[in-house]
């Protein structure tokens, strides 16, 4: 089984960021873990509960679960365990802020079993961290970074956004760099995208911000694909790319369509074939788990969207897809094209393919 765990709590919004969050000077963590908690306990009374023996990865995703209480998340991880047996080598990741990341904080994830994190970085350009309203500055990344090390993380991941406004004069190569110089693990590089109802997308309607054109997410997309491989990564998902034996177990269970549990507001799950998610918001979430009767809208996949999934799905990692789900004539035209290659029976989209990627899935789907 892999259990994700929404923490939303933030200290304010970033400007480009459209999650479910709740801004908060002070995180209610003992409240969060006894909802969460409650949460786990009421999944235990499903019939597909048994499914899977034990707990393989656990992902703390937010928001920001950095803010939370150390010694909370150590009695929330402790009662998991107690429910359902972890693999010895279960993998435990942790988003966290760099300014996050102290020594004490550091050392109590890892007594309380954490063995993964994953640094939102964005940036190492001070104008761009506060045009992004982040709460860290360029020089807390490194200092993270020696942290986590003395700690005795030794699988780091760090998160980088690409394609920004050409106004700010990013300098793209130099911060993919900066993240080589620091020996992470793995990196995940996003593309920039404005959405309604944030702080970029207000400013972008107001005609304060102009998105970058096009050929600016391609250019710096393509870069960093040859980056990241001159500097011995695997890109092994459109997103994410690792060193040998570091990718990202539990995001690769999604992209196997494994089964998981999602705890905590707007947190999915799929199970048993079913997906369900809840709902959004931190104080409706917490209302209604006090009230016993939390809300999890769900719906069963019909035949059309298992199969847009699985090709979805598949066609984002490295691993591909099974060639015989193409249909011939497509797999012809893209490996013409140089979206994709054919290899041991299995059809793998290349850097140029992956840009693409909606594209494609819908031409076949
Ligand atoms: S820290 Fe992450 S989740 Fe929180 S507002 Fe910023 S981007 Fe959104």
């Amino acid at each position: 089984m892999h259990l994700y765990i929404h923490v939303p709590f933030c200290a304010r919004r970033c400007s480009y960021c459209d999650f479910a969050i709740a801004v908060r000077r002070e995180v209610p963590s003992r409240k969060f873990v006894d909802a969460v908690l409650s949460e786990w306990r009421g999944w235990q009374r499903e019939p597909a509960w048994n499914e899977s023996p034990s707990l393989a990865t656990i992902y703390f995703g937010g928001g920001t679960p950095s803010h939370l209480d150390p010694m909370e998340l150590r009695r929330l991880i402790s009662a998991l365990r107690r429910d359902r047996p972890a693999d010895p080598d279960a993998e435990v990741t942790i988003e966290a802020n760099p300014e996050d990341v102290t020594a004490s904080s550091a050392e109590a994830w890892i007594e309380a079993g954490v063995n993964r994190v994953s640094l939102g970085v964005q940036s190492f350009d001070d104008a761009v961290l506060g045009w992004m309203h982040r709460t860290h500055d360029a020089a807390a990344i490194p200092a993270a970074m020696s942290v986590l090390r003395s700690a005795g993380f030794t699988d780091i991941s760090l998160d980088l956004i690409f394609a920004l406004p050409e106004a700010l004069g990013r300098d793209w190569a130099r911060d993919l760099d900066l993240a080589f110089a620091l020996n992470p693990e793995h990196l995940s590089l996003y593309g920039l995208t404005v959405e309604a109802g944030t702080p970029l997308g207000r400013w972008t309607s107001r005609g304060q911000s102009t998105p970058p054109p096009d050929e600016r997410y391609v250019t710096e997309y393509l870069f960093a694909y040859e980056a990241l491989q001159a500097a011995g990564f695997e890109h092994y998902e459109v997103s994410n790319a690792g060193r040998p034996g570091h990718r990202a177990r539990h995001n690769s269970a999604y992209w196997r369509r494994a089964p998981f549990i999602g705890l905590g507001p707007s947190a999915h799950s799929a199970l048993a074939g079913r997906r369900s998610w809840n709902v959004p918001q931190w104080a409706a979430y917490e209302r209604l788990i006090v009230a016993g009767q939390p809300f999890r809208d769900g719906e069963e996949l019909d035949e059309g969207q298992l199969r847009l999934e699985q090709l979805y799905l598949g066609l984002r990692t490295s691993d591909g897809l099974e060639a015989s789900l193409v249909p011939a004539a497509a797999l012809d035209d893209w490996v013409v094209n140089r979206w994709a290659r054919l290899s041991g029976g299995r059809c793998r989209l290349t850097a140029e393919g992956w840009l693409r990627l909606d594209g494609l899935v819908r031409s076949i789907a």
